[in-house]
């Protein structure tokens, strides 16, 4: 695996396997690197014939300088991992690279940042996360970029400004991966002690309880907002926000009649955690379950 500083030595090194017909996969990150981030590698190594890996802490999505200051950063320890993984090129660009002096652009998606992590983090937010990914596609020009269902609403924006401008990539968002006990995978977890590492745990609980209480066959999400709040509560960790919307549009739901998403932001300690789950209603999974009854026939029938 070969580390790239600059934006000209990743073209270069593209260029070649590009003509050849080569697939590239992108998997863009700000290192601190977790079995979430290898398995976005290692589908992107399954799938392309050449994977390259961003590492980017960019400091235009981060609305707390703190959190900057104190984002987990160990390149040398990241390169390893991501080699093992059979990464091809480590992009890892420092922050002049990036934004130039003069930099004067931003890429701006409405609606949907507008609420939850845009909401508590501010509009900046996701103007840096839009922004630096529409530079990452373009630099390297991938024919399909990696993203992780854990940043749900993130995937949901990055999908939208990729059909929006007409980038010609295809995205993928990979499930979220979780530790034994549940809690997603985080590069802020690292900061956790050992007593906030028990009370995050609340954040899965929550989401679990919702899922099960969905799945029983309740409908009314006020309830199970209700019941998810109390047990964030009783653990004593700081809730921004438990809702239940749309998984497509973000919407809060107040029936669940169809798949939706539950999403939950919390502070433990001076740690800010995000998870989310999808939710499944007892009719969905019957008509899914009749849907691939059906298909079933159909395809035992045409095969006869
Ligand atoms: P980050 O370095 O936190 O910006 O994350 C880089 C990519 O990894 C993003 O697409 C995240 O959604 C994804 N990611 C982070 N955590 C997980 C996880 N636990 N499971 C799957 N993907 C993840």
């Amino acid at each position: 695996m070969r580390t790239l500083r600059t934006i000209a030595e990743l073209r270069t090194a593209l260029r070649g396997p590009r003509a050849a017909g080569v697939r590239i996969g992108l998997v863009p990150t700000m290192g601190a690197f977790h079995d979430g981030h290898l398995s976005l590698m290692r589908r992107a190594r399954e799938e392309c014939g050449l994977v390259v890996v961003s590492l980017f802490v960019n400091p235009a999505q981060f609305n707390e300088g703190g959190d900057l200051e104190s984002y987990p950063r160990d390149e040398q320890r990241d390169a390893s991992m991501a080699a093992e993984a059979g990464v091809d090129l480590l992009f890892a660009p420092d922050a002049e690279e990036v934004y130039p002096p003069g930099f004067a652009t931003t890429v701006s998606v409405s609606g949907i940042t507008e609420v939850l992590e845009g909401a508590h983090r501010g509009r900046a937010h996701f103007d840096g996360v839009a922004t630096v990914v529409t530079k990452l596609l373009n630099i390297a020009a991938p024919e399909i970029a990696y993203f992780g269902q854990k940043d749900a609403q993130q995937a949901l924006v990055i999908g939208r400004l990729v059909r929006d401008l007409n980038i010609d990539v295809e995205i993928e968002i990979c499930p979220t991966v979780r530790e034994h006990d549940g809690l997603a995978m985080s590069s802020r977890n690292v900061r956790l002690g050992a007593g906030e590492r028990q009370q995050a745990l609340a954040l899965t609980r929550s989401l679990q309880l919702a899922a099960r209480r969905a799945g029983a066959g309740a409908t009314e999400t006020e309830q199970l907002i209700t019941e998810a709040l109390s047990e964030l509560e009783h653990a004593g960790v700081q809730t921004e926000y438990f809702q239940i919307v749309n998984s497509q549009t973000l919407e809060p739901i107040t029936r669940l009649n169809g798949p939706a998403l539950a999403v939950v932001a919390a502070r433990v300690g001076n740690t800010r955690l995000i998870d989310n789950q999808q939710l499944t209603t007892h009719t969905d999974r019957l008509t899914t379950a009749s849907n691939a009854g059906a298909s079933a026939d159909v395809s035992a029938a045409g095969s006869q």
